[in-house]
């Protein structure tokens, strides 16, 4: 540990974290347990930042990821192929919503939007029959793409604007359709109503500087699971296909199962321009991400090879075959092991076991889409104020969880958790169960 005190510099961490309250040393997993060091057992209530799928040491993913390694372990995509990086894009393209044909590998949820945005950029550029010049992106306020300059810049965290402001670029936004506290002068249906008109007044006023309109479909993650209403992200789609923007969908945190289908445009029936894909996507095991675009868009970068034009980014370890090995398993157990019925008896047994906490007197709301739940917490029910922010109200909830063998990881003081898709039944009201305790306990 003191190593660890010495050496690792810990991300979205504060510095002092680890050394004042000893952060458990993870060294084995166990389906959906996490061990430490010394040996003791933890469910994984976030299924290690929203990513593990089937649980941990899985027997066939990890027999996939031997089998690769018995082969190569990295080969560039640059210039070469492999085998299961062929496989996983075909398979990604057949399992996405129709038109999403190009599969651009990256390795991380934020690289994989960075790449999104680099791409649209270029091709409004590259464009055969019109090519423009188009700077500006359209956001929705709150949302969380990712850690990189571009993707923070159609992030809306306040904390990263304020902090890495001069390097960002802007954008133009519009209000979050879920926001819990409705701004003065609306009620919620005519709040819903501006939301809706926004988007149209938005794209009308900027489409011919818009180069993309970047949503997180249904669910606003790591803004406090924000869920949309129903029928917004169609009317997002619509309202962009009648002005000819393209619309990036990130599915970085709801993709791979998460909101009840394998993927959230599913549920609106809703093709984007670009979909963003990482975390669940190799079940949780190895780092790798996917940028899919339409074949309009990919041919634009074949204008005029004349000129010898390409798309002008690619990391060393994109498309590494042991993270496509992985993926290309962890598919397979979707369908062998019908993990998306378990998705669906999980979302009811989440609903149902937290159901008490509906009237809790310090639970301002909890949302849920799917197995993504989100337990806003303040001081008072009633006015919605917040407990005070030295109070640390959602990280004493970590604690108090930790204390009673359970890792969660609130987002300030809203208490997320997110179920693997294939955790069973009786874990999961184990969870839930153990969260109430905590939030009890943190709240006293
Ligand atoms: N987009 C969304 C919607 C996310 O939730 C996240 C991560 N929480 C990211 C992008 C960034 O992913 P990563 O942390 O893998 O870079």
């Amino acid at each position: 540990r003191s190593r660890d005190n010495d050496h690792v510099w810990h991300p979205f961490t504060p510095m002092s974290a680890y050394r004042d309250e000893g952060a458990p040393i993870i060294e084995r997993g166990e389906g959906f347990h996490l061990i430490d060091v010394e040996g003791r057992r933890y469910l994984d209530g976030i299924s290690s930042l929203w990513c593990n799928v089937h649980g941990h040491r899985v027997p066939e993913i990890d027999a996939a990821v031997r089998d690769q390694l018995d082969h190569v372990a990295h080969s560039t995509l640059l210039g070469l192929s492999s085998p299961p990086s062929i496989e996983l894009a075909a398979r990604l393209a057949a399992a996405t919503p129709s038109g999403l044909n190009r599969v651009f590998y990256s390795d991380s949820g934020s690289t994989a939007v960075e790449a999104a945005l680099k791409i649209v950029y270029q091709y409004h550029q590259q464009k055969r029959s019109n090519p423009q010049h188009r700077d500006l992106f359209a956001t929705v306020g709150g949302a969380y793409h990712g850690d990189t300059i571009g993707s923070v810049s159609v992030g809306s965290i306040d904390l990263f604007h304020r902090t890495y402001g001069k390097l960002l670029f802007s954008t133009v936004s519009v209000p979050s359709p879920s926001a819990l506290r409705v701004p003065k002068g609306h009620t919620p249906e005519s709040f819903l109503q501006h939301c809706f008109d926004e988007v149209e007044r938005v794209v009308a006023e900027n489409h011919e500087r818009l180069a993309a309109f970047v949503i997180e479909p249904l669910v606003q993650g790591a803004s406090g699971i924000l869920v949309h209403p129903p029928g917004y992200l169609k009317h997002v789609r619509d309202v962009t296909r009648r002005y000819d923007v393209p619309l990036i969908a990130d599915e970085v945190a709801v993709g791979f199962s998460r909101t009840g289908t394998m993927f959230a445009c599913e549920q609106e029936d809703v093709r984007p321009d670009l979909m963003c894909l990482a975390k669940g996507i190799t079940g949780g095991y190895l780092p790798l991400a996917a940028t899919l675009a339409t074949d309009e868009i990919y041919d634009a970068f074949l204008a005029d090879p004349a000129e010898g034009k390409t798309f002008y980014h690619g990391h060393t370890y994109t498309g590494n075959p042991l993270a496509c090995a992985a993926a290309l398993a962890s598919l397979d157990l979707f369908e062998k092991n019908d993990v998306l019925s378990n998705v669906h008896r999980n979302e009811q047994i989440l609903s149902e076991c937290l159901a008490g906490l509906r009237n809790h007197p310090h639970v301002a709301e909890v949302r849920q889409k799917g197995i993504m739940i989100g337990i806003e917490l303040v001081a008072d029910r009633e006015t919605l104020e917040p407990f005070p922010a030295e109070r640390r109200t959602g990280h004493r909830v970590t604690l108090a969880a930790r204390g009673r063998d359970t890792i969660v990881r609130p987002l300030g003081d809203v208490v997320v958790l997110m179920p693997a898709p294939a955790m069973p039944g009786e874990l999961v009201e184990k969870l839930c169960a153990t969260t109430c305790e905590a939030i009890d306990d943190a709240v006293r």
